[in-house]
């Protein structure tokens, strides 16, 4: 929980423009995250198979202000992916790209948290498996989400095109592929940035005297 509040708290301190309004911010945003988060990881999904998160995701960029392509993706196979791309335009200026993974591991939970995950689900060769968060891309969701929030919040402060993405099938690494592979979507979408997070597993301590 330590890692995760502090990542939450990282998303929304990273950027300068919001220094004088953090505060305010966090206190109002923190409660939803760390539920949003919880539900997340309540609710993990295999690589390919991210439908819940994908429309949860989706679902949030709207309501926040996006305009939401979901279902983006094409596999090899033909099959579609469930990668979600929100878009903000606020006048002339730079592409921003943001970038997080949705998809959880084939690991059955031990952390014993009330929130832990009791899914049981089938791989694509049919073996079952208990899916676990366990690599952080509940964390990663959830911050985008925040993201979207506080970056549609502070539309006063910046010019330019927010492309946030909800990336599928990271751990397998077959998903950023897709989503590049599906022309009907975005195809003429070339950022100046990029950007994405990702989780550690301890906090950085201040250095003893
Ligand atoms: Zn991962």
């Amino acid at each position: 929980m330590r890692v995760t509040r502090t990542v939450l708290l990282l998303s929304t301190l990273a950027a300068p423009i919001f220094a004088q309004d953090n505060s305010a911010l966090l206190n109002q945003q923190m409660p939803n995250l760390l539920d949003t988060y919880k539900d997340i990881h309540a609710h993990p999904e295999l690589s390919h198979f991210e439908e819940r998160t994908s429309a949860l995701l989706a679902g949030e960029l709207r309501k926040a202000g996006y305009t939401v392509t979901d279902h983006v993706g094409v596999y090899p196979d033909g099959s579609r992916a469930f990668g979600v791309v929100g878009i903000l335009k606020n006048g002339a200026g730079p592409m921003l790209l943001i970038r997080a993974d949705m998809d959880a591991l084939p690991i059955v939970e031990e952390t014993g948290v009330p929130y832990a995950s009791h899914v049981l689900a089938k791989t694509r060769s049919g073996q079952e498996v208990g899916v676990m968060h366990a690599c952080g891309h509940d964390v990663h969701t959830t911050v985008l989400i925040g993201t979207a929030r506080a970056l549609a919040a502070a539309k006063s402060q910046w010019h330019g095109t927010l492309m946030l993405v909800g990336q599928p099938s990271e751990e397998t690494i077959d998903g950023a592929k897709a989503m590049l592979s599906d022309h009907s979507t975005n195809a003429s979408a070339r950022p100046t940035w990029s950007s994405a997070c990702t989780t550690l597993t301890s906090v950085p301590q201040a250095p003893s005297a």
